[in-house]
């Protein structure tokens, strides 16, 4: 099955009827998604949309409860995502409540999806959050905290595209990327997966195919400014390489020599 990445037709039907632009993008884009979009997680060709005012999602799948919310947004994806309020957004991370995130840009004229991110709620963790200034005293809302969500801080492997470019990607590898991840999903203990996600942008950032410990461990002080309390950085670098051998992620081809996969 392959998405219609086009939105022409849904600017057709409600430019007239929506004269506020952001309101007229919302209604775009949640009407392209209801109709268009397949979950993710598993083999359900369709997600349903919640109604008015869900707290924190939008839409949400009835096979397997897995709840989406969509942002979109003119153009480029940018690095940089600006979210709601910071205290909410890190209880919901810690009480495992976030929803699934995907971020949706879409061409000037809206004629097509330029890109659609699939962003698996188990990659929304507090290293990529980033607290915005408070709102001033004069503000109407003094005090309140927003928040960004920084993509480039999420590895590859938790950035998933369902349009890219305005290529549509075909579900069948959209959900081989999700699959490739399903072990460090089942993960419920957000400090471990924080370390997971670490390592995995680490790995990203040596820019060899085959790379060793050693490689690695040039980013000993940046991992113990993630980490101040823990004084084995070296074991905790080996234990999740294991980690990611264990599930594909990469390969041991000994003495301390790996290749990505
Ligand atoms: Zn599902």
């Amino acid at each position: 099955m392959k998405i219609d990445g086009t939105l022409y037709n849904y600017y057709k039907k409600y430019s007239t009827l929506y004269k506020n632009k952001s309101q007229l993008i919302r209604v775009i884009s949640e009407n392209w998604f209801r109709d268009n979009m397949y979950c993710p997680f598993c083999t359900r060709e369709k997600i349903n949309a919640y109604n008015n005012n869900h707290p924190v999602a939008d839409f949400f799948c009835d096979f397997c409860g897995e709840e989406f919310q969509l942002k979109s947004k003119k153009q480029k994806l940018s690095n940089i995502v600006v979210d709601g309020e910071y205290y909410k957004m890190m209880d919901a991370i810690y009480s495992n409540s976030v929803p699934n995130f995907l971020f949706m840009s879409y061409s000037s004229k809206f004629d097509s999806i330029c890109d659609l991110l699939i962003i698996p709620k188990e990659f929304i963790v507090p290293g990529i959050i980033q607290k915005r200034k408070p709102l001033s005293n004069f503000a109407r809302r003094s005090g309140w905290t927003g928040c960004n969500i920084i993509l480039e801080n999420i590895p590859d492997a938790g950035k998933v595209f369902a349009i890219k470019n305005r290529n549509v990607i075909n579900m069948v590898e959209v959900r081989a990327s999700i699959e490739r991840i399903a072990f460090y999903r089942e993960i419920k203990e957000i400090e471990r997966r924080g370390w997971i996600i670490d390592i995995l942008n680490v790995i990203a950032r040596i820019k060899k195919e085959v790379f060793n410990l050693k490689d690695v461990y040039t980013y000993v002080p940046y991992l113990k400014s993630l980490h101040p309390n823990n004084n084995n950085i070296e074991a905790k670098i080996r234990q999740q390489l294991q980690i990611l051998r264990d599930n594909g992620i990469i390969e041991f081809l000994g003495r301390g020599v790996y290749k990505k996969i």
